[in-house]
């Protein structure tokens, strides 16, 4: 077992921006809204941050505009004990954020990339040794697909096994299928895979996340299920994130799949009892006394 399992994420970092209203406002109209709130988000981070509590070594390539944002996002990286030497700030250009309006109605989110979409093959190129010192490398979808064709390219050549969350959905190019050692789909995206030409290739690989019943997964051509907890829910937002960021600590200490799937589960049920995103995702001893 690797006591210093680290784990390099390459992917987004948002300022999410939420503001609650009783009236979502119609074309030209301004409403009054309730509470206002600024958290830190991107599937990127909130993995990091999942895996950081996990007791992960946690490296992450990314980047930010030279705005407030994006130093309080560092800020927030840091104090997470992530290490951001591969967070690059970009001149003239601004952090990601998402915009979110939360009412009774439903929820309305813009999410505008800036410099998220500027973590580029290049930028994974000169952070390379960050993916070589790692035990595993964890991606999603929010940055360009050329950039995590890199990733997985790279990865290959050092000999760093890959996690791919296949969110927000994309179809996936045929060496990044191919390339990653594991696929974390939902049950939406896990359908869409099933449509892939490549599914039987690609089987061995997924790991399902199915909600409050937990994740399955197949080994040697069976389908196993790893069962969740019933919790008494709060806010499942991070739910999924959190399960890929402490999936990624265990399999980085070298935790059998099963077993680093039932940590996962438990780290994921804990975080959809509390608010938020990163606010919810918990800390390493609280998931073992979960287990015990
Ligand atoms: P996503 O949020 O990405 O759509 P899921 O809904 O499958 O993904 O949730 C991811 C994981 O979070 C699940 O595999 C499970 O471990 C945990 N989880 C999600 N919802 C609940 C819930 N209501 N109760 C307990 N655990 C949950």
């Amino acid at each position: 077992m690797n006591a210093e399992p680290s784990v390099c994420i390459v992917g987004s970092m948002n300022m999410d921006l939420t503001v609650t209203t009783d009236k979502v406002p119609q074309q030209g109209e301004t409403v009054m809204g309730n509470e206002f709130f600024a958290n830190p988000g991107g599937k990127g981070a909130n993995q990091a941050t999942a895996a950081a509590r996990m007791g992960a070594n946690v490296h992450f390539i990314g980047a930010v505009g030279d705005d407030v944002f994006g130093q309080t996002l560092l800020a927030n990286m840091k104090n997470e004990q992530i290490r951001t030497e591969g967070i690059d700030t970009i001149a003239e250009t601004s952090t990601g954020t998402a915009t979110i309006i939360l009412s009774d109605q439903d929820n309305r989110i813009i999410v505008a990339p800036g410099a998220n979409n500027l973590v580029t093959p290049e930028l994974v190129k000169r952070h390379r040794d960050l993916i070589a010192g790692s035990d595993i490398v964890l991606l999603q979808l929010e940055v360009p697909m050329e950039t995590i064709v890199a990733v997985v390219e790279a990865a290959a050549e050092i000999g760093v096994p890959v996690i791919l969350n296949p969110a927000p959905y994309q179809k996936l190019p045929e060496s990044v299928l191919k390339g990653c050692a594991w696929l974390t789909p939902n049950e939406l995206e896990a359908a869409a895979f099933a449509e892939d030409p490549l599914y039987e290739t690609i089987r061995e690989k997924l790991i399902i996340t199915r909600g409050a019943s937990g994740a399955s997964f197949t080994e040697n051509g069976r389908e196993r299920h790893v069962a969740g907890y019933d919790m008494s829910v709060m806010d499942t937002t991070g739910a999924g994130d959190t399960f890929n960021g402490a999936l990624a600590a265990e399999l980085a200490r070298g935790t059998a799949p099963d077993e680093a799937i039932r940590t996962a589960n438990a780290a994921a049920a804990l975080s959809v009892t509390k608010v938020g995103a990163q606010g919810g995702m918990p800390e390493k001893q609280a998931v073992e006394a979960f287990l015990q």
